[in-house]
């Protein structure tokens, strides 16, 4: 299990979670004379989120970094393992525990225009769940709408627009107004600049930091943008092929990485302009299959610093400093 930070309790807690992809049926892979093959895009992840903070979540595509956020959630259910909601685990949640659970905690998506149902108005998308919950008269919902709209920078005369009428940054703030109507505690972003000019990026992260200070907003940053990520977030969680390899406060993670892939890839962060990208093809050759992960350390295929025991041993996330966790046989027990 992940340690508490600070000695307080988590908001939320991931404890063990793993979600793996079956690719074929089983009958098929017994008529193969092999075991069913699956992608094993999380594999084990046990990390906390503290209430008012920001974790960020980077990793390169295909790291797993969005299907945990959508565990987190709720949106899928795990292989193993428990996510804990103020110590409640939610996939063993009621219909009525349930509901409380979709109030406190909604999502962010990365294309604002895929996310937003193009058929309604702009007033309707963002009273929808004022409406699942039935909260307050039509007239209360209507009025929650307009100042929604203006807490997000827009007006009320965008609820009678359809999403293909705003620009892509008024449609991620339509996307922010509606994660935001049932004043969730907690709200899973998953990449919601990547899709934005760099110059909307910034309005837009400064908006959510905004609503962070305001509502005591906890949020889970998904990303792949650590300049984004340096200037956001309290702790990061780096995923590789599924696991976390180091975990930190932000300070901690940008000044002293300890994991070889977070090093390689921090070494290159493009300071001071947060807007420029890093280039997740640092590390040696492309990353391997999730289907077909190296043994041993997944990373040791690319590692700059892998040791003859690396393709053999697969490393544990373990505390190599307060609040600061690493998956590396440099720092394990007895390393050389
Ligand atoms: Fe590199 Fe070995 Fe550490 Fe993996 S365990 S990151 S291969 S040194």
């Amino acid at each position: 299990m992940s340690s508490t930070i600070n000695g307080a309790e988590p908001l939320l807690r991931a404890v063990g979670l793993s979600k793996h992809f079956p690719l074929e049926s089983s009958l098929l892979a017994t008529l193969r004379g092999a075991e069913a093959q699956t992608v094993k895009a999380v594999e084990a992840v046990s990390l906390d989120v503290t209430a008012g903070q920001t974790l960020a979540i980077v990793g390169e595509s295909g790291s797993g970094k969005s299907t945990l956020g959508r565990l987190l959630l709720r949106l899928m259910q795990p292989t193993t393992g428990q996510v804990l909601y103020q110590g409640n685990n939610i996939f063993r949640m009621n219909r009525r525990e349930l509901s409380a659970f979709r109030r406190q905690a909604q999502i962010i998506l990365q294309d604002p225009y895929a996310s937003l149902n193009p058929r309604m108005r702009v007033g309707r998308i963002i009273r929808e769940p004022l409406d699942i919950y039935r909260e307050g008269t039509v007239a209360e919902r209507n009025k929650r709408v307009d100042a929604l709209l203006e807490r997000v920078g827009l007006n009320s005369a965008h609820a009678r627009a359809y999403p293909s009428e705003l620009s892509g940054g008024q449609r991620q703030r339509v996307g922010i107004a509606a994660a935001l109507a049932l004043s969730p505690e907690i709200i899973i972003a998953d990449e919601p600049t990547s899709s934005l000019d760099v110059s909307v990026q910034a309005q837009t992260l400064n908006l959510l930091a905004e609503l962070q200070r305001d509502f005591n907003l906890t949020y889970v940053f998904i990303t792949h943008d650590l300049g984004v990520v340096q200037h956001f977030s309290d702790r990061v969680a780096v995923m590789y092929l599924g696991k976390i390899v180091e975990e930190a406060p932000t300070e901690t993670l940008f000044a002293a990485p300890q994991h070889p892939y977070t090093q390689v890839l921090f070494s290159a962060i493009p300071l001071p302009d947060p807007s420029r990208r890093v280039n997740w093809d640092l590390p040696k050759g492309e990353p391997p299959s999730p289907l077909d992960p190296p043994p041993g350390c997944h990373f040791h295929p690319r590692c700059p610093k892998v040791m003859s025991n690396c393709s053999t041993i697969a490393p544990r996330l373990e505390a190599t400093a307060p609040g600061q966790r690493v998956a590396c046989l440099l720092y394990a027990d007895g390393a050389n």
